[in-house]
């Protein structure tokens, strides 16, 4: 069933028509709504504009200079755009691989599964870029590629296991601890 004629017409002049009112609305609130006040008060504005003040690591907490691309303390990326430089993003995508086998994150299911497909593609990213070239009309090669791609990811995966099953103790451990820490007597 297609459409055609005045109907046709009608349908796309009130689509544009809707379109043009929520743009011009959208226009109107970004060009006339009042700039949102600081969470903070003034003498902690006016402390930010500080020229000594140096920024800190968002994992660490330990200050680095403006021009660090990485953290001095923990190897985290420090700048805004360490992420984006080539090279210096393979450093950082290991850090966030290393953080998944030995580093204490929320073991929530977002979490794993985005080490699991950050692994895959990095595993299978680094390997299939120097077994492309070579690999056409080589069958044996791809198997090969193949295989140490999920071998290596095996192994990340078994770590991945195994830092996950720590971080489930210390959690049980620390909720343990929360428990036997609540006076006698209390309601709970
Ligand atoms: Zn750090």
């Amino acid at each position: 069933m297609h459409a055609s004629g005045p109907e046709e017409l009608v349908g796309w002049l009130a689509g544009f028509g809707i379109l043009a009112v929520v743009v011009w609305r959208a226009v109107q609130a970004f060009g006339t709504g009042a700039p949102p006040p600081d969470p903070w008060d003034e003498a902690t504005a006016a402390r930010l504009e500080d020229a000594d003040l140096k920024p800190v690591c968002t994992r660490c907490l330990c200050p680095h200079e403006e021009t660090d691309w990485f953290c001095p303390n923990c190897g985290q990326a420090a700048s805004a755009t360490t992420n984006w430089m080539p090279y210096l993003y393979y450093l950082s995508l290991g850090d966030v691989l290393r953080q998944g086998t030995t580093g204490d994150f929320p073991p929530r299911w977002v979490c794993k599964a985005g080490y699991r497909v950050t692994s895959l593609i990095a595993y299978g990213g680094v390997i299939g870029s120097v077994y492309g070239p070579i690999s056409s009309r080589h069958v044996e090669v791809e198997l090969a590629a193949l295989v140490l791609v999920f071998t290596l990811v095996g192994i990340y995966w078994r770590q991945l296991a195994n830092n996950l099953q720590r971080l489930r103790s210390d959690h049980a451990v620390r909720t343990a601890d929360a428990d036997a820490a609540v006076p006698l007597g209390s309601p709970n």
